[in-house]
């Protein structure tokens, strides 16, 4: 019998720098391609917020088709389907006779319950379901500690894994695919068909987002050419907008430090690489925590307490929040922007955090799940750790004295344009 490999696309949407999809050529006769739209991951929350807003939405459903055109562009193809990947990847095994399943392990507890579904049901058939793990910069099994060990303060993590830890060189993207015979490799649904409504582009918006690895890789090398600029113009960028397409997996962490190490030699490139790797680490960091502390990350009272939450007027105040009608100029400002963009800088964030869990007294979880919906780069470990962090009940409880609204204001908006700008 031909070895038939079924990979399991999710927030891995590459061929780059892809161990699962390079290892599944090397040892299948013919892969099968796959990405399953969960409508579960389209669903309401508990807090009354979407799982995923329209924005995001539009930049997934962008990236799964950019996907599927880069494979055809090897000669292969992907196929889409609809539905719970436990019940669609058995069924595709026994239609396809596939002899093994590949995917990249998640970590937070909503995607590995569905891989734990996945793998019972693939069980039942005595198929095995492979894990991979490909979304970090520097591996698990490099770490110089087992997860259970990773120290909880970030700067010791970060001293000990630059010291004693490597970080590997890319997996080559395949040039030629043998995919399985397959009549209708399906399609995607719209926006529409998820019931959500394409974003207005808002003309205040300095930067667009398309989903996709070719975008993707383009924008890291506009990345690479501004960090260039800076070298000569001393206008650094400390920004780079890099994050919704890591978080959809059509970057990798690997790929973007890969390409801006090559600037090593161009001087006074090393403030942004050095920011942009500090941001890759702190990535890195709330995975590996998710994986050491799990679900702890989505309490309200995580590893402590966030203190005084003003119950009687939650709801309100937390619709004033995302609705940026605090009478805050900086604070609405930066809920425009992101109701607007789905994009916003890390000052900000923590600027609207900052108000909406110590000003406004609002349980930090509204903030979270709202964010959840309305980031184009959300992802669960970013997300939810940053928010417990900054709510002061995350796992490094010394963290919580770090954070100072005033300060942030003045970093964010020193001379009040931003605010005039982001004014709804
Ligand atoms: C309350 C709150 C919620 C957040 N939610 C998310 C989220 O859902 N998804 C997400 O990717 N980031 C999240 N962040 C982290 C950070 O704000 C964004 O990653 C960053 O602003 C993205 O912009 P950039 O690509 O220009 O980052 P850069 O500053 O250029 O950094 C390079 C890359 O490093 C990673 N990174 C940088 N800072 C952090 C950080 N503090 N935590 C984790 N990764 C980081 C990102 O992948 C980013 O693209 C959150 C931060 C806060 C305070």
């Amino acid at each position: 019998m031909s070895k038939k490999i079924l990979v399991w696309f999710r927030n891995d949407l590459r061929l780059h720098d892809n161990e699962m999809l390079v290892e599944a050529i090397a040892k299948s006769d013919s892969i099968l391609p796959v990405y399953i739209l969960d409508r579960r991951s389209f669903g309401e929350t508990k807090y009354g917020t979407l799982k995923t807003g329209n924005i995001r939405a539009q930049f997934i459903l962008e990236s799964v088709l950019g996907l599927r055109n880069a494979l055809k562009q090897i000669g292969g193809n992907l196929l889409i389907a609809e539905g719970k990947p436990e019940d669609i990847i058995p069924q595709l095994v026994q239609e396809y006779e596939i002899t093994e399943v590949y995917h990249h392990r998640e970590v937070a507890r909503e995607e590995t319950h569905i891989s734990t579904l996945v793998e019972n049901a693939l069980w039942k058939l005595r198929i095995n379901l492979k894990h991979f793990i490909g979304h970090t910069l520097y591996n698990k099994e490099d770490l110089p500690f087992p997860i259970k060990d990773i120290p909880d303060a970030f700067n010791q993590f970060k001293k000990k894994i630059e010291r004693d830890s490597i970080i590997k060189p890319c997996f080559a993207a395949p040039d030629r695919i043998n995919v399985a015979e397959v009549i209708d490799w399906g399609t995607l649904s719209s926006l529409e068909d998820l019931n959500l409504l394409p974003q207005q582009k808002d003309q205040r918006a300095d930067f667009e987002f398309t989903g996709g690895e070719a975008e993707g890789l383009a924008h890291l090398q506009k990345v690479i050419l501004a960090m260039q600029q800076a070298a000569t113009t001393k206008n650094l960028i400390l920004v780079s907008k890099l994050s919704a397409w890591l978080a959809m997996g059509s970057l990798s962490p690997r790929k973007v430090y890969w390409e801006i190490k090559k600037m090593e030699s161009v001087p006074n490139t090393k403030a942004m690489f050095n920011h942009i790797l500090l941001g890759l680490l702190w990535r890195d960091y709330f995975r590996f925590m998710f994986k050491k502390y799990g679900n702890t990350f989505f309490s309200p009272d995580g590893f402590g307490s966030q203190g005084l939450v003003d119950v009687t007027n939650e709801q309100e105040n937390f619709n004033k929040w995302r609705n940026a009608q605090t009478g805050f100029a900086v604070v609405d400002a930066v809920m425009t922007e992101l109701n607007q963009t789905g994009f916003i800088s890390n000052i900000a964030r923590q600027t609207a955090a900052l108000y909406l869990i110590n000003n406004l007294e609002v349980s930090w979880v509204l903030g979270a799940a709202y964010f959840e919906e309305k980031l184009i780069d959300y992802n669960p470990a970013s997300n939810w750790g940053n928010w417990a962090n900054v709510a002061g009940v995350g796992n490094d409880q010394k963290s919580k004295s770090v954070f100072d609204l005033d300060k942030n204001i003045k970093n964010l908006d020193p001379k009040g344009n931003y605010a005039i700008t982001w004014a709804s």
